[in-house]
């Protein structure tokens, strides 16, 4: 591998030429054990991936169902294994999954460090549609591709190889891809966000959850086939191409925005949080809090005296209670999932039908639909393991993740006794000591008020 040439810049001493190329050396090396390395990963998870399915944590592998949920416990597996999200792990599974067949000699390419994990993924994406021996053809003629270009051309290459070589109709081929239509915001930077179009974050947020309303109010109706992701499209859709259903005009979006009073008020600079987006600017958040309609402020403020627990006399948690874990979890409490609080449901973390499963703080936490399938199917387990909500989980192969609430809220250590609920009975006098941590929030939707008397939470 060493340079047959190497020639010297005028000046230049030949050992430095030969230390070069040698640095080059260990490089290419180095670039065909990453290629190496990630053949060795994608073998790894596809083999998970096979015992998953035959000894899945679900008794019955034969109903779609029972499958359905071994590929969720599997994708969570491999997402909180690799520190990524569910979405990356579910292509790492795919991408494993076609390089055992039909890529089979893919995958040989980049055991072998000729390619690398890039070109591995584009040769899956753009042959992901096509029947087996459609696949095999295809990855004859591009392999010799994938060895000498790079991930952008060869993509080029291989669309124009795969145009050239299929028979298949467009009008097929795009029936297929528009049942794959939908609508993502995505959170960039400076309070911005993409819904394709670069808008300020509160308004992605707002737009992408009025969507989601409208979606679960027509997705209801027993006609309807679409799936929640298609009917978001065709929303967004309908609702810039003009189409009136009289019915979306009456949903009115819903934002979670937390703001800390003390910097509202200019005296820290600590960041509004906007929920499933982050820190947005305070200022924003102050026009939010001061205007907005259908917006949900939650100032946090050091008060005391939240009822946090109703015990054993109700399944159902307060609005009150609701709202503080609201606020502590923020986000779906499952190892690696960002789903915002609004879209996820409760779960009693120990269940409420077991002897000691209490509707009280330390033992609720947010679980977006598919997590709390997940927990209640599966052998994914959880513990809440100290009153501020930490949550301990154990993965169906054993393997333990912690996660962490998105506001540790100190000072709610005593726990009411059961059994005895009674909202005054809960709260302290006002005139005792405060939490140890600066914010235990409350929400309200008032405008802010100075520090000094506690914010009322609202009924
Ligand atoms: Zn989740």
């Amino acid at each position: 591998m060493k340079p047959i040439d190497a020639t010297p810049w005028p000046g230049e001493l030949p050992e430095l030429v030969e230390a070069r190329a040698v640095a080059v050396d260990e490089l290419m090396l180095a670039d065909r054990a990453l290629a190496m390395a990630a053949a060795d990963r994608l073998r790894a998870i596809e083999r998970l991936r096979r015992l998953s399915g035959e000894q899945g944590a679900v008794g019955d592998v034969r109903s779609a169902r029972a499958r359905e949920l071994a590929h969720r416990s599997l994708r969570a597996e491999v997402a909180v294994a690799l520190h990524v999200s569910e979405r990356a792990a579910d292509a790492l599974i795919g991408l494993a999954a076609s390089l055992h067949d039909p890529l089979a000699a893919t995958l040989e390419a980049l055991d072998e460090g000729r390619i690398s994990e890039r070109h591995a993924r584009i040769l899956v994406e753009d042959t992901a549609d096509l029947p087996a021996p459609d696949c095999m053809r295809l990855e004859r003629a591009a392999l010799p591709l994938a060895q000498r270009l790079a991930p952008p051309r060869f993509r080029g290459r291989l669309r124009e190889l795969r145009e050239r070589m299929l028979a298949r109709t467009a009008v097929e081929r795009h029936r297929r891809a528009r049942d794959e239509r939908g609508v993502w915001v995505e959170p960039g930077r400076d309070g911005m966000s993409w819904l394709t179009a670069h808008l300020p974050a509160t308004e992605a947020a707002a737009i992408d959850d009025r969507l989601t309303r409208l979606a679960r109010r027509q997705g209801a109706r027993a006609s309807e086939e679409r799936t929640l992701t298609q009917l978001r499209a065709d929303l967004l859709s309908d609702a810039l191409l003009g189409a009136t259903e009289g019915e979306q005009a009456a949903i009115v979006p819903t934002v979670h925005l937390t703001v800390p009073v003390l910097a509202l008020l200019g005296h820290t600079n600590e960041p509004a949080r906007l929920e499933g987006h982050g820190p947005i600017d305070i200022e924003t958040a102050a026009r939010l809090t001061a205007h907005a309609p259908g917006l949900t402020r939650i100032l946090t403020h050091p008060i005391t005296g939240t009822v946090l627990s109703v015990g054993r006399e109700s399944y159902r948690p307060s609005a009150e209670l609701r709202r503080w874990l609201h606020v502590r979890d923020g986000h779906c409490r499952f190892p690696g999932c960002g789903r915002p609080a609004a879209r996820c449901d409760l779960d009693h973390t120990t269940a409420w039908a077991a002897a000691h499963g209490e509707t009280r703080h330390d033992n609720l936490a947010h679980l977006c639909r598919a997590h709390h399938t997940l927990k209640h199917h599966s052998s994914w387990t959880a513990h809440q393991l100290d009153p501020t909500g930490t949550l301990i989980w154990r993965t169906p192969t054993g393997h333990i993740h912690v996660t962490e609430p998105a506001h540790r809220i100190e000072g709610v250590a005593e726990s009411p006794s059961p059994g005895s609920a009674g909202r005054e009975s809960r709260r302290r006098p006002p005139d005792s000591a405060p939490p140890t941590a600066p914010h235990v929030p409350s929400s309200t939707t008032a405008p802010p008020s100075p520090p000094g008397p506690p914010v009322p939470p609202d009924g």
